[in-house]
């Protein structure tokens, strides 16, 4: 740290993002990318003539994109916000939608950031406990009033809350704004997007990072309100108005115009994950049931960090936590069924190291 920085950073901490190590081929399970690769279209879409065309600058309005997101999921181009990531989307929405007075709340077990977000803008907030199964007490946020930032489905749990929970929460605390974070939801959540028709308070966020293959071309985009989307663009407008490179923006287009093709990888994933489930199973783990690209896991005999220090050894990054309440865990991300299968060989080999 340099004697430089602003007073209010200096006990900051940030956010450690899971590891990308680039000393070795790995087989990478550690941050909830996709094993497959983008569509076609994606590929044709970052050609040699959009590359030639960085000389100018990306449409602040993102026009095309959204006019497709928009038409995919049967809502108005004003109802879509598109972000340099969901994180991105999260950041500013912790910006935007707490602070004097307004309190922050989030599941004390959940996505790191949030943790983050709401300490580097200096924000009042509360982390509600999860409940002893690891599932968020949806009744815990009724009438809060506060900002409530909910990951459905969870991380790094794979749980959901249900869509009536939701709605209780929006109904309970009208003078806020109710963020739900669907990274995850095309593995076999429900998501609530219909729901910012009728609730004016409602921001539903989701991201190209995990379904769509796209965790490198950051793109994140978001549902809510029109006044809403305004709000958030009005902070974008402040910050960074060119925050979605062109490349990037036609990606996201061919993405979207090849539904079909990253629904297919999602229905794979859940099969694998749930192969890999009852294999875990069956060796002695306890296994969170997920709705996630991910599963949360528990051995019997060996402990999450030497899980996690074995499997690194052997060329398999796995997310461990050190977080007291959920240190006996590894998050294993569901990789291509390949993968899968010498990871719970290499598993079975630490299993037997350590008898
Ligand atoms: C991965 C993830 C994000 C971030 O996604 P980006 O779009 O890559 O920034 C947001 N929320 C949750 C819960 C995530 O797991």
């Amino acid at each position: 740290m340099s004697r430089f920085l602003n007073e209010k950073y200096r006990k900051l901490e940030a956010y450690t993002p899971g590891e990308q190590p680039r000393d070795k081929k790995y087989i990478k399970l550690n941050t909830n990318e996709s094993p497959y690769p983008p569509s076609k279209g994606v590929l044709d879409a970052v050609n040699s003539r959009e590359t030639a065309d960085l000389r100018l600058y990306s449409d602040p309005e993102c026009k095309h994109l959204r006019q497709a997101i928009a038409e995919l999921y049967g809502v108005d181009c004003d109802n879509i916000y598109l972000a340099n990531g969901s994180d991105d989307i999260l950041s500013f929405s912790f910006m935007a939608f707490a602070g004097n007075g307004v309190r922050a709340a989030f599941p004390e077990i959940s996505y790191g950031f949030y943790k983050v977000f709401a300490e580097l803008y200096n924000l009042d907030y509360i982390k509600i406990p999860l409940k002893d199964d690891f599932s968020v007490c949806a009744e815990d946020y009724y009438g809060l009033n506060c900002f409530i930032v909910i990951a459905n489905p969870n991380a790094p749990t794979g749980k959901t809350i249900s869509k009536d929970e939701i709605i209780k929460i929006l109904e309970t605390n009208p003078d806020n704004v109710v963020l739900i974070d669907e990274a995850y939801v095309d593995f076999g959540g429900e998501s609530v997007y219909p729901l910012i028709k009728e609730y004016k308070n409602l921001l539903v966020v989701q991201t190209f990072s995990k379904a769509r293959s796209m965790a490198g071309a950051r793109l994140g985009y978001a549902f809510g309100d029109k006044e809403l989307i305004s709000d958030l663009n009005k902070i974008r407008y402040s910050t960074n108005p060119y925050n979605i490179n062109r490349l990037t923006l036609v990606a996201g287009e061919a993405a979207i115009k090849e539904n079909d093709y990253y629904k297919d990888n999602c229905n794979k994933i859940i099969e694998t994950r749930s192969f890999t489930a009852d294999a875990l199973k069956e060796i002695g783990f306890e296994v969170i049931d997920s709705k996630a690209n991910f599963i949360f896991a528990k051995s019997n005999s060996v402990s999450g960090e030497e899980l996690y220090k074995s499997l690194k050894a052997k060329g398999i990054l796995v997310r461990h936590f050190s977080d007291e309440k959920i240190k006996d865990y590894v998050r294993i991300t569901i990789g291509a069924r390949e993968d899968m299968e010498v990871f719970l060989e290499t598993v079975k080999e630490i299993l037997e190291e350590v008898k």
